[in-house]
């Protein structure tokens, strides 16, 4: 097996196969996670929810007070041509802006000149072939996620470790994966995932302390064509527990069912019910012009 995943990057001003995008030791990206990043996927050779994938990317980018070198037409020109070159027909495609490095190696984040890298890899999904059929097994962690006053998440960003301890006391506790707490006895999100719990025929997600998920913002609107009343709001770890289904969302992978929540098992049938409804027409949603943008497979004359 490759050290690398096929799939194409940009980097530099570039093309390269994803074995040669390669940044400096430098980039502040990497020495203090000071990054945005988004991802968006393809599937069947359409873009799924491109405008907003790049509206939350742009807003990020302005969040952080750094500087695309280039105007939203070329970023989605290059996000294109990644895909073309790689040749995949599912493809998980990444934006990423990192601070850069100042040039005079000054500390100061103004004097850095910003560096944008994407690519394309193959379609990846956050829960197993098995996972999708009997549901994730979850484990709430004391681990708190990073406060919004700190980190804000609506920026999406790499500030992980909170998430990757989660997922250690996870694993310790004989769980697949974790939804890290606020600190005061509500649950807001995983690595890589939003949540929504279902409770006598209503929705609920939590509204803070956490990525405003794309996947999250289709969950809500797809409930909304199913007339499942949905509401983003606080959701405590009792109110999850007693929940009739719950699922998660996420670019990588859609609307996946969740099996177990801290030694909860949820009902006979999983998926549940509304969790089957919606992730149908999640994945219907796939083929409709108004949510999906055509991968174009001929370039623009160089
Ligand atoms: N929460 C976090 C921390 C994430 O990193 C992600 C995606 O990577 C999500 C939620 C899901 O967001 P989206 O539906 O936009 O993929």
């Amino acid at each position: 097996m490759s050290e690398f995943p096929p799939g194409a990057a940009f980097i530099g001003g570039e093309y390269v196969p994803m074995s040669e995008a390669k940044i400096s030791v430098l980039d502040w990206g990497l020495l203090r996670s000071d990054a945005t990043y988004d991802v968006v996927h393809v599937w069947k050779d359409r873009f799924f929810r491109l405008d907003r994938h790049v509206d939350r990317f742009l807003a990020s980018i302005d969040k952080l007070r750094m500087t695309l070198p280039f105007n939203r037409a070329r970023l989605e020109e290059i996000l294109n041509e990644c895909v073309v070159r790689s040749g995949l027909e599912d493809a998980y495609v990444e934006m990423i802006l990192t601070r850069g490095h100042s040039p005079t190696f000054s500390r100061d984040p103004r004097d850095a000149r910003n560096n944008f890298i994407a690519f394309a890899i193959p379609f990846g999904w956050i829960a197993s072939e098995e996972q999708r059929k009997a549901g994730m097994r979850i484990w709430i962690s004391e681990v708190p996620r990073i406060p919004a006053a700190s980190v804000d998440p609506t920026v999406k960003n790499y500030h992980w470790l909170d998430l990757v301890a989660g997922m250690f006391d996870a694993y310790d506790n004989g769980f697949e994966t974790v939804v890290l707490s606020d600190g005061s006895g509500n649950v807001t999100e995983g690595p890589g995932f939003n949540l929504f719990s279902i409770k006598g025929g209503k929705a609920l997600t939590p509204s803070s302390g956490v990525l405003e998920g794309i996947t999250r913002r289709t969950a809500m609107e797809l409930l909304e064509e199913l007339s499942v009343p949905v509401e983003a709001g606080e959701l405590s770890e009792k109110a999850l527990l007693a929940s009739d289904e719950v699922f998660v969302t996420s670019t990588a992978g859609g609307i996946m069912p969740v099996g177990e929540i801290s030694g909860k098992r949820f009902g006979a049938a999983v998926p549940g019910p509304v969790t089957e409804k919606v992730a149908a027409l999640y994945w219907n949603k796939h083929t409709d012009p108004a949510w999906t943008t055509p991968v174009a497979r001929t370039l623009a004359a160089e």
